[in-house]
């Protein structure tokens, strides 16, 4: 990094401005990747969407006006994090029905997804990325009902999203591949740069299983990811084993659906043989820790081997139904206490929670290069965190990162920065929550006005779904 010079910006900090550049003025600490070096009093420089400039000092010579935060004594700048599987809308449905395993907690959520409408899951939506700039979340991976809504969110809000159609139920296959294949190469042109697509297949229990094959050619060939819950209960082993005598990720291996863009969600039940799998084929896992916990489907997702085997291990949350917040700080908190709980050793580290909640989701949703580090020419995705927090006290240099892991939260988080646009800053807060707690009016209403109930999956009638859970 070298050293700039003083340079009077024009607009003041907080401001929205997009495309104008905006320059993090002498940050107390830079973190710029999950195992990287703290620096201290930097400042960053973004300008067009990218990274310009990093370095000591006040700014770079000759750098042009736009947003300045003035970051000197507290402000941390780190990488974004990415919520790499997260199904948006059912912020709707966050406390809806908290204490029951996934069964039981699956029928009354599709007793409300049988009468979704649009507006509703748009309103789930932008709950979904309100929380999440404000929390310093720079994208999430969708996997919903009306895809358009969470795409209407995301690039309201700023963030980057990769959104798309669930294949699932008794869909025709050849149909739902099509549907899929077509609503990803037009997302980019539809809803901008921000976001892309993905081909969703639900599962291997709730989608049909001649699907797969065309599914993971149609993503491979379109540059998206193939986002696939997999192996989240050992009901779902189990019965795969039964009626195709393989695990479920032997059974898309042998589908010709585990390529290098397919991204398997839960792995709560994987055997080690099929992380060899994983690894060979180049593909992704998603580790939804929370999620797994409060819906009791157990399992130990064996983090530490399938890092060391060199598999991309991204994060998620989950929806906001059973997690139930989209805190991508204490999700990867979560990550280090289940391994720590479940394997009874320290190996995974703090490093390697931040590194899969910035870089490795970043990979596994196949954002631009670079994603998740700063560094002159990433992305400018950006994240400043108010270190003065009683909570992170007394933070220093060298335990900023365990901070960051251990003690923060998304309200520690002072600004958000998305491919150089501030999405989030403090000054809006009030903004922020006004809106979120107006939605929050909204679907109460809603809610009341359905009533409640149980309900058999919408991926009825043939049934895979009503067979497994
Ligand atoms: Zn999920």
């Amino acid at each position: 990094m070298r050293p700039g010079r003083g340079v009077a910006l024009g607009s003041k900090c907080g401001a929205m401005g997009a495309g104008e550049p905006v320059l993090l003025r002498r940050c107390r600490f830079l973190l710029p990747c999950a195992s990287c070096g703290v620096a201290e009093d930097v400042s960053v420089l973004v300008e067009d969407g990218v990274i310009a400039w990093m370095g000591g000092g006040p700014a770079p010579p000759g750098a042009s006006s736009g947003t300045v935060v003035d970051c000197r004594g507290w402000g941390a700048a780190i990488p974004c994090l990415y919520n790499a599987h997260t199904h948006a809308s059912m912020s709707l449905l966050r406390g809806y029905y908290d204490d029951a395993e996934l069964h039981e907690w699956l029928q009354h959520m599709w007793y409300v997804e049988q009468r979704l409408t649009p507006r509703v899951a748009y309103l789930g939506a932008r709950l979904a990325a309100l929380e999440m700039a404000m929390g310093g979340t720079c994208g999430f991976m969708d996997m919903y009902f009306y895809p358009d809504e969470a795409a209407r969110a995301a690039v309201e809000t700023g963030l980057r999203a990769r959104v798309g159609p669930v294949i699932m139920g008794d869909a025709d296959p050849a149909a739902a591949v099509e549907e899929a294949k077509r609503y990803a190469a037009s997302a980019a042109k539809r809803w901008g740069p921000l976001v892309g697509g993905v081909v969703n297949v639900h599962s291997i229990y709730a989608a049909p299983l001649e699907a797969l094959p065309a599914a993971a050619e149609a993503a491979e060939e379109l540059g998206v990811p193939l986002h696939i819950h997999v192996s989240e209960t050992r009901r779902e082993v189990y019965e795969a084993k039964k009626r195709y005598g393989v695990f479920p990720v032997e059974l898309l291996h042998r589908l010709g659906a585990l390529r290098r863009v397919t991204v398997l969600v839960h792995m709560g039940w994987a055997a080690s043989w099929e992380l060899g799998l994983v690894r060979d084929a180049g593909a992704s896992i998603i580790h939804c820790p929370v999620s797994n916990m409060k819906l009791a489907t157990a399992g130990h997702f064996p983090l530490r081997e399938a890092l060391d085997m060199g598999i991309n291990v991204g994060l998620g949350t989950d929806g906001a139904a059973s997690n139930n917040t989209l805190d991508m700080l204490r999700e990867a908190r979560a990550a280090v206490l289940l391994q720590r709980h479940s394997y009874w050793d320290t190996r995974v580290k703090a490093t390697d929670a931040l590194r899969i909640a910035t870089e490795g989701s970043a990979k596994a949703m196949m954002l631009p290069e670079r994603a998740g580090r700063l560094e002159p020419g990433a992305p400018g995705d950006i994240v400043v965190l108010d270190t003065r927090s009683p909570g992170l006290q007394p933070v220093r240099r060298d335990n900023l990162l365990q901070a960051i892991v251990y003690a923060a939260t998304s309200r520690d988080i002072a600004y958000t920065i998305v491919n150089g646009r501030l999405v989030y800053a403090r000054e809006r807060r009030e903004e922020y929550v006004e809106e979120a707690a107006k939605i929050g009016e909204e679907l109460n209403k809603w809610l009341e006005s359905i009533g409640t109930g149980k309900a058999e999956p919408p991926c009825s009638p043939r049934n895979a779904c009503r067979k497994t859970h």
